[in-house]
Formats: structure tokens, C-alpha cells, sequence
């Protein structure tokens, strides 16, 4: 058997990034965060923080021009295996086109550390481990910077 361990890797991503106009937080980007973040009070979906609470776009805005409008419909409708409705926006907007990036039901609540921290956010992980992490008995264990078993 295997003894728990601490792996450290380092990975060499390549990436495609379609053609896309500079990012800038759009009206309908703003008022979902403030929806999300502050009227609904969402805390990270992974670890439960309130603290430094950002929001995700689960399809990446600077691949929105790679990605296939009838796949992302799909996915937020709860019929493709990459199925994502944390707040339950598909099932009240099934029927209506996901446009853009920005609307509600691409977005979910993360805090920083989740998020963006190197060695243990979301776009600095791979999705094994990301997934692996959020299935774990005590939230942010496998994505442990401090791991010491
Ligand atoms: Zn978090």
C-alpha cells in the first residue's frame, strides 16, 4: 500500500486562446456578481469562505469564441456530463440561449484562495485534483499547500 504522500508537479499547459476583444467587467457581469456575492449572500461553492468572494465564469470568457453554443446550453440545462447549475438559474431559464459569458448561469461564487491562489485555486490546478478536492471529506484537503500526513 501506498503511504499518504505530498506530490509536487509542475505541468506545461498549451493552450488555444481564440481571437477575443480585451476584457473589461461588462453591466451584466457587475450586476450578477452583485447578485450573487451580496443579494444572495453565495459563499465560495467550495470551501464556504465569505472572504475576498469572487465570481467564475465556469466557461472561460477568453474561450467563449471556441466554445459551442449548443454544448454550453447542454451543460446548463443538466444534459451533458459537464452539467453546471450550482444555483439552479438553468432550470428556471431552460429555453433561453446562454448569450454570453457573463450571464448568471456561467458564473459561480469562489473565494480568492479558491480561485486564483497559485498551488491551490482553480486556474492554477489541474481538474483532477480540483474536482478530487472538492469531493473530499474536509474541504481543501487535497489542495493543501501545508499538507504534512
Ligand atoms: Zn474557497
Amino acid at each position: 500500500m501506498t503511504k499518504s504522500h505530498k506530490q509536487e508537479k509542475t505541468i506545461t499547459e498549451l493552450a488555444y486562446y481564440p481571437k477575443h476583444t480585451d476584457r473589461e467587467a461588462s453591466e451584466e457581469y457587475r450586476k450578477n456578481h452583485n447578485y450573487l456575492v451580496h443579494a444572495r449572500d453565495e459563499p465560495c461553492i467550495v470551501c464556504g469562505s465569505r472572504e475576498n468572494r469572487e465570481t467564475h465564469h465556469y466557461f472561460e470568457w477568453s474561450e467563449w469564441n471556441a466554445i459551442d453554443e449548443s454544448i454550453t446550453q447542454d451543460v446548463y440545462e443538466g444534459n451533458h456530463w459537464l452539467s453546471f447549475d450550482p444555483y439552479g438559474f438553468g432550470e428556471l431559464l431552460e429555453g433561453n440561449k446562454v448569450k454570453n459569458p457573463d450571464d448568471i448561469r456561467n458564473l459561480v461564487v469562489l473565494c480568492r484562495k479558491c480561485h486564483r491562489e497559485t498551488e491551490t485555486g482553480f486556474h492554477e490546478t489541474t481538474g483532477p485534483l480540483w474536482i478530487a478536492n472538492d469531493a473530499s471529506e474536509k474541504k481543501m484537503e487535497i489542495l493543501n499547500k501545508d499538507y504534512e500526513k
